[in-house]
């Protein structure tokens, strides 16, 4: 075997064991971990901000929020009303790995925490093969896109539980086909639940919410 594939190989099966740590601890504590991922500019702050906003008074959330350089996106979650945030910057590296989460997670009191979100750096390629330890993986893509990411990405939408489609206040003003975007989803993961919503014209949030509620809920067992 080539030896840059038996270190990347090495590399995984650390990470896939941190990873199984962190899954352990959180759902000991019954916390729901969602790992958001997808392309720079979809909207995965902007997601956060209006759900602290909405949600804060309800559930307790603790969010990690990843980029390759400045905590810009830390701020505006603080800024948002996040009690809990901090941020990774990973000084280069394209994606979260779980001994950053590791990191992170040891200073934090996650007692009362009922979500923890992880924003990952905006790539689709590979955060697909760095497990978090999350429950779930939620994959936002814009209209400002193309509609055919989920094919040119197959591995992510394979991966993740939820597709959000952001920005549809923007619908008409491109060629983006959100039933085209939809089917070719669909083609790769038949079982993801899919959102569509605004975060700046604020609709469709609901939704999100509901669906928050309901897996923090099973999560608990309640
Ligand atoms: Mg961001
Ligand atoms: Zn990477």
């Amino acid at each position: 075997m080539n030896k840059r594939i038996t270190v990347e190989k090495k590399v995984l099966s650390e990470n896939d064991r941190l990873a199984a740590e962190i899954r352990r601890k959180l759902s000991e504590k019954r916390i729901l971990a969602l790992n958001l991922v997808s392309s720079p500019g979809s909207g995965k702050t902007s997601l956060l901000e209006k759900t602290l906003k909405a949600l804060n008074s309800e559930l307790n959330m603790a969010l990690i929020a990843g980029d390759v350089q400045t905590e810009n996106d830390a701020d505006r979650l603080k800024k948002a009303g996040g009690k809990i945030v901090r941020p990774i910057v990973t000084g280069g590296a394209c994606h979260l790995d779980a001994k950053m989460i590791t990191g992170v997670l040891e200073e934090l009191d996650l007692d009362e925490v009922d979500i923890l979100f992880i924003e990952n750096v905006g790539n689709l390629v590979c955060p697909s093969s760095y497990d978090l330890g999350e429950d779930m993986k939620v994959v936002l893509i814009s209209t400002t896109e193309g509609d055919d990411k989920p094919l040119k990405y197959p591995s992510m939408f394979r991966r993740s539980s939820v597709l959000v489609i952001n920005k549809t206040d923007l619908l008409g003003l491109s060629d983006f086909d959100i039933e085209q975007v939809k089917n070719n989803a669909r083609m790769i993961n038949a079982d993801l639940i899919v959102i569509e919503l605004s975060c700046l014209k604020e609709t469709g949030l609901e939704t999100w919410y509901e669906w928050l509620r309901e897996r923090t809920a099973a999560k608990k067992g309640r």
